[in-house]
């Protein structure tokens, strides 16, 4: 499943793509996705230029010249290639937005939980369905103090806390899991008993593990592909997620199913 860091790759690719392109016309191959896809057709896209594209959140917000914005999510298996027309559609492509240059946006996604829609911009300028998430984990507002404020009188576990949208947008579980390993705090803890010390050491390392795994231009673990096609190279920098024995002390590690995703961590590492 994208991540942040794979949107983030997503939504640089594509900016460079989609900037000042012209839409020339644009093909529905499949009924819906999480949404309905019919509506891009009657969405008066022809003859719209896109500005750039952004990312908020796991999602990729690309700007057309009339103010609205083609708002993209992932889903578990959602792909998306700007290539040229003379590419044959591969099966599960079920959105084409061809382009000026000659090019096509395509939108892949085998297993359907993507969203591809036309939004309006809400007062803060993002997409009107994104209003109320939480605060960007790379942004200034995401402090050991906030985290330290979100998880009082929280009972949840902390990998919860850290994953929860409304709190801090798009630490996914990959991400999380990195992020608790590194700074020494079990997953299945009890929100609320984190200490300040350790909420600091959290938002360092999240802050930090998604930088680098950005510039790496994300994980792939199964279906995730870049614009250009090619695969996030951070996979090879997981310490925890997916791992047999702690790379720090070579005790075995743990897993464990927390709000409903499976969590690796060392018991020997994590407290
Ligand atoms: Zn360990």
């Amino acid at each position: 499943m994208p991540e942040l860091p794979e949107a983030e790759s997503i939504a640089r690719s594509l900016d460079r793509a989609l900037k000042k392109r012209k839409i020339t016309k644009v093909e529905v191959f499949f009924p819906k996705l999480r949404t309905p896809l019919e509506p891009l057709k009657r969405a008066g896209l022809v003859g719209k230029s896109f500005l750039g594209c952004r990312r908020r959140a796991r999602y990729a917000v690309a700007d057309l010249d009339d103010g609205r914005m083609l708002t993209m999510h992932f889903g578990m298996s959602g792909v998306v290639r700007v290539e040229p027309e003379s590419v044959p559609r591969r099966k599960h492509e079920h959105v084409f937005i061809h382009l000026s240059d000659g090019r096509v946006f395509r939108f892949e996604d085998p297993r359907r939980f993507g969203f591809l829609e036309v939004q309006k911009a809400g007062k803060d300028g993002w997409p009107e369905c994104l209003a109320g998430i939480g605060v960007e984990p790379l942004s200034r507002e995401f402090t050991g103090e906030f985290l330290f404020n979100a998880s009082r009188g929280r009972k949840k576990p902390v990998k919860e806390l850290v994953m929860d949208n409304a709190v801090v947008t798009g630490i996914g579980n990959i991400y999380a899991a990195e992020t608790l390993f590194a700074s020494g705090v079990s997953p299945l803890r009890r929100a609320s008993d984190l200490t300040r010390t350790e909420c600091d050491a959290i938002v360092r390392n999240a802050k930090r593990i998604l930088r680098e795994a950005i510039k790496c231009g994300g994980t792939t673990v199964s279906d995730y592909r870049n614009v250009d096609g090619s695969e996030g190279k951070f996979a090879q920098k997981l310490k925890i997620y997916g791992m047999k024995t702690c790379p720090k002390c070579a005790h075995a590690t743990a897993k464990a199913v927390i709000g409903g995703r499976t969590s690796w961590f060392c018991p020997n590492c994590q407290s």
